[in-house]
């Protein structure tokens, strides 16, 4: 046999590569093998979640932020984005929405904003989890310190994403002015030992990102092993100081989500808006690569396309209210079935 499909094999029955394998494969991959890669990942993905697709409803709750990503649209220096906060009232809507179509787990993400002080957090949790004891509450505001993360994990948020964006120092320090690889790093660390299902990830094709850089990712995935892994392209934003920088392949990230699959073998993956973006069946061809999770957008339609991360975010038009059939329809066709339960992680004993 060759060697591609030694390493593929080799990747399929023991879940590991060392990182000079890794970048072998990177380097090396043909159509053929990335064909056989993803049909290794579909098949490790099934073994662990079957062909089901977990949904979770995303409400994007506020755009304002005090970080200054070079990548990101909502960054603090872009003066263009009209900025806005949902209420509690806001979010309670949304989350009630949200029952009413069957989700059962709601993602509350935002900026770095302040003003969402732990105490205004946390008493939106405890409502959210008085009004719908049955869901899952994961919450993906950035870096707080360690006793905010344990207030929110006791006021009943049980998941946790913060992408760790790379795994590269010089590539994540030149992209985060004022931001420390190390804090955000170690923030990972503390929200799996306060015992959050965590989500980490990265994003593909970030201006200056080598192979090797993306090697790293994979290795820093594979040491932390969090519950859930986003993986994205990046897609430029002219409003940002990275606008006119070309951005990620789907092609690209699908070779990443595969080895992702293949390497945290029991991980919850979603499909990515970012993917959809880029190509019209960008989800269900991450699909395709072992991706198992989607997360439909709640947000009230008129703060969508104000959480204007990259260029061209789909669905945050008129016709977002159709997005639960839409993503049926879509996932069902590469043989996927919906399922709207918690969609916890399999290792995970939920005892609430
Ligand atoms: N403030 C939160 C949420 C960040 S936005 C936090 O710090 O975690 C969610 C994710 O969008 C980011 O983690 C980043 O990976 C992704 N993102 C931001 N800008 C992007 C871009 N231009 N292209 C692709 N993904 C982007």
């Amino acid at each position: 046999m060759k060697t591609l499909d030694l390493l593929l094999e080799k990747l399929y029955n023991t879940n590991n590569l060392t990182r000079e394998e890794l970048l072998y494969l990177l380097e090396n991959l043909d159509q053929v093998h990335t064909e056989k890669l993803f049909e290794y990942a579909r098949k490790t993905r099934e073994r662990y979640y079957g062909n089901k697709v977990y949904m979770r409803g995303l409400i994007e709750f506020s755009n304002i932020c005090r970080m200054n990503c070079l990548y990101c649209g909502i960054r603090r220096d872009n003066k263009k984005v009209q900025r806005y906060r949902l209420s509690h009232r806001e979010i309670l809507e949304c989350c009630r929405e949200g029952y009413a179509l069957g989700y059962r787990t709601f993602v509350l993400q935002s900026g770095e904003d302040p003003w969402y002080t732990v105490e205004r957090l946390t008493d939106i949790i405890t409502y959210i989890k008085s009004m719908f004891p049955d869901v899952a509450v994961t919450l993906s505001a950035g870096e707080r310190p360690e006793e905010e993360y344990r207030a929110f994990f006791e006021a009943g948020a049980d998941r946790y994403l913060l992408r760790h964006e790379t795994a590269s120092r010089s590539l994540y320090e030149s992209l985060h002015p004022g931001a420390s690889f190390d804090n955000r790093r170690n923030c990972l660390y503390i929200l799996k030992k306060i015992g959050y299902q965590v989500g980490a990830g990265f994003m593909v094709g970030l201006p200056g990102q080598t192979k090797e850089d993306l090697v790293e990712d994979l290795l820093f995935l594979k040491e932390l092993e969090p519950h859930m892994i986003g993986i994205g392209p990046f897609i430029p934003h002219k409003e940002t100081p990275l606008g006119s920088e070309k951005g990620g392949t789907v092609e690209d990230t699908l070779v990443m989500l595969a080895l992702t699959r293949l390497l945290v073998p029991d991980c919850l993956l979603p499909a990515t808006t970012a993917m959809g973006t880029l190509h019209p069946e960008g989800r269900e061809l991450a699909l395709m690569a072992g991706a198992n999770v989607v997360m439909p957008n709640l947000s009230p339609t008129w703060a969508r396309p104000k959480y204007e991360l990259y260029q061209d975010k789909i669905c945050t038009g008129d016709e977002a209210a159709h997005c639960r059939g839409c993503i049926e329809r879509r996932i069902n066709s590469v043989g996927m079935v919906v399922d709207m339960g918690r969609g916890d992680h399999c290792n995970f004993e939920h005892t609430a």
